[in-house]
Parts: C-alpha cells; sequence; structure tokens
C-alpha cells in the first residue's frame, strides 16, 4: 500500500470511528443475537411518542431457564432479561420478538403480568402470563393484533380496536359451492371463482370422532383443528375448543379481515392475508385407532354487504 492510499484507508477510518461513536452503541450486557429485537422496540416505543436506548436496558443474556413453559424471565432488582436458550432456538421469529418485548415490558417499562381476554380467548395484552393467563397470544398473527399489542405495550388505556368484533353475519349473495364428500383430502377447484370478494367457506361434520384432525389448507397456510388444539400459522390460537359430534367450521372473509368459527361460535379475527388460489381439506386420524370415514359438507358463498 502506497502512502497516499495508506493515509487514506486511515482517513475512512478515523471517520468512520467518529460516525460510530457518534451513534447510540448497544451496550455490552445485551447479547448481539437480541440487538435486532431490542431495535425493533425501541422503534415501536419511538412510533408512539416514547424515546428510549440500549442502555435503558440493563442486560439480555441466554440462560437455562429450567420452568419448561418460561421463554425468558426479568429480574426486576437488577433489570436484566434472561432468554432460554433452548426455546429461542426453536422459536419462530415473531414468537421471539413478542419474548423479548414481554421481558422488557417488565424490566424496562417495569409492568408486571395481566390476565384479561378478548371473549374469543385471545389475550389483551402481550403482559399476559403466570399461572393465572390461561389466554392465548394473538401477537404472533396478523399485523392488526401486532400493531394492537405494541399499542397496549406501551399505553395500558388502550380500549378494544374497532375492528375486534365477535360476530359476522352478511347475507349470502351466491352459493359457488354446495357438495357432499366423504373423508380424505378434497381439493376444491377454486381457480375458476374470483375470491377477492368477500365469501365464506363452511365445512360441515356429521360424525365427529374425538381422535379426528381437520386440515384445511388455504392457499400456504395449513389450518388444523381437533379436539385439543385450534392451530394456524403455527401458532395456538384456542386450547380444547369444544367439538360436537355434528361439527360445523366456518371461516369468514371479509373486508380483508379473516373470521374463524367453530359451530358458531368466533374463536378469532385477523388479516392474515391468506393466499386463496388453492384451497384444500381433509380428515386425519390423529393416532393409529381404526380409521373412519367422515361424511362432510362443503359449501363457500359469496357475501354481500
Ligand atoms: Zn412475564
Amino acid at each position: 500500500m502506497n502512502i497516499m492510499k495508506a493515509s487514506h484507508y486511515l482517513f475512512i477510518v478515523f471517520i468512520f470511528q467518529i460516525i460510530n461513536t457518534g451513534c447510540n452503541r448497544p451496550e455490552e450486557g445485551i447479547d448481539p443475537v437480541f440487538i435486532e429485537y431490542v431495535d425493533l422496540f425501541i422503534k415501536e416505543a419511538a412510533d408512539r411518542g416514547h424515546t428510549f436506548e440500549y442502555s435503558d436496558v440493563r442486560g439480555i443474556r441466554f440462560d437455562d431457564i429450567e420452568e419448561s413453559s418460561v421463554n425468558g424471565t426479568c429480574n426486576f432488582v437488577s433489570r436484566d432479561v434472561a432468554i432460554d436458550s433452548d426455546r429461542w432456538e426453536g422459536a419462530s421469529e415473531s414468537s421471539r420478538t413478542s419474548t423479548i418485548f414481554h421481558e422488557l415490558g417488565h424490566c424496562i417499562l417495569d409492568r408486571r403480568h395481566i390476565t384479561p381476554s378478548f371473549p374469543s380467548g385471545i389475550c389483551k395484552s402481550m403482559m399476559a402470563g403466570g399461572e393465572d393467563a390461561d389466554c392465548i397470544k394473538g401477537f404472533r398473527l396478523g399485523s392488526v393484533w401486532y400493531t394492537y399489542y405494541n399499542d397496549e405495550l406501551f399505553d395500558t388505556e388502550t380500549p378494544t380496536p374497532d375492528w375486534y368484533v365477535t360476530e359476522i353475519n352478511k347475507p349470502i349473495l351466491e352459493t359457488l359451492v354446495d357438495t357432499s364428500v366423504t373423508s380424505g383430502i378434497h381439493e376444491l377447484d377454486i381457480t375458476q371463482f374470483d375470491l377477492s370478494q368477500n365469501f365464506e367457506l363452511i365445512i360441515s361434520f356429521y360424525n365427529w370422532q374425538q381422535n379426528n384432525n381437520v386440515i384445511l389448507n388455504l392457499g400456504e397456510q395449513r389450518f388444523s383443528i381437533s379436539n385439543d388444539f385450534i392451530i394456524l400459522k403455527n401458532g395456538f390460537i384456542k386450547r380444547n375448543p369444544e367439538l360436537e359430534e355434528t361439527t360445523k367450521v366456518r371461516f369468514v372473509q371479509y373486508d380483508g379481515f379473516d373470521y374463524f368459527f367453530v359451530d358458531d361460535e368466533m374463536f378469532h379475527m385477523d388479516n392474515l392475508d391468506l393466499d386463496f388460489t388453492s384451497l384444500s381439506m381433509g380428515v386425519e386420524q390423529l393416532d393409529e385407532l381404526e380409521e373412519i370415514e367422515i361424511d362432510m359438507e362443503i359449501e363457500l358463498n359469496l357475501l354481500g354487504n
């Protein structure tokens, strides 16, 4: 390297260092893995008029937490966050974000656990936790929930959002499909329909058994219903649904929102941007018991105002 180039290089290094020290650098107590989540927390806070810096976060470290259901802890005295390394390893991105936000809710915002839930069983706050909490956190689902939970995180007075309803009844404009099929995976050819319109999909089962598991594939999303759980997007949205011998599952898409019902009871609403290029459904047996033929009937209706 000649002198000219060397001095140029040093100058660039020098400038870079000035810029770098001028920024708010991550504190040493934060494991680098968590920096992006802390950045996101700081951004969501700033969007809501609250200013936080890295230095407000005392420390976030991996640890081995013995309680099997605990993703992380906040030490209210030292303000240190510990994250269980095994559970972090297996967690989705949104679940990781939710874990860090929840712990920073304790350690920075000084919030404690609260347990209220919406009528559909979804928690009212991402600060739900502890032994009494049996609600489901919707944080990992659509963007309306993400926004709502962050609003509530930084402002405990946040009201129930306008979009949250427990019922949706709209008139049927046209019935596109009305068929009876038996068990196995049933592919519904929906390419002929314009499902950018508001519609509902109703699947009625006539001899539901305890070990059945309904699989509904909405585009790339796999939606699964059994007596133990209802799962969507790899997240639990309901535990132990009460499914009768005759059970009806209804899915409604209306004005960009998705509504999920079992036996006319809405258990979840969201904005999932589901892709309806393909649709299939079927019944699996959860264990090795004898296969049972399930009669199901499928109805696809366009809905009006
Ligand atoms: Zn907690």
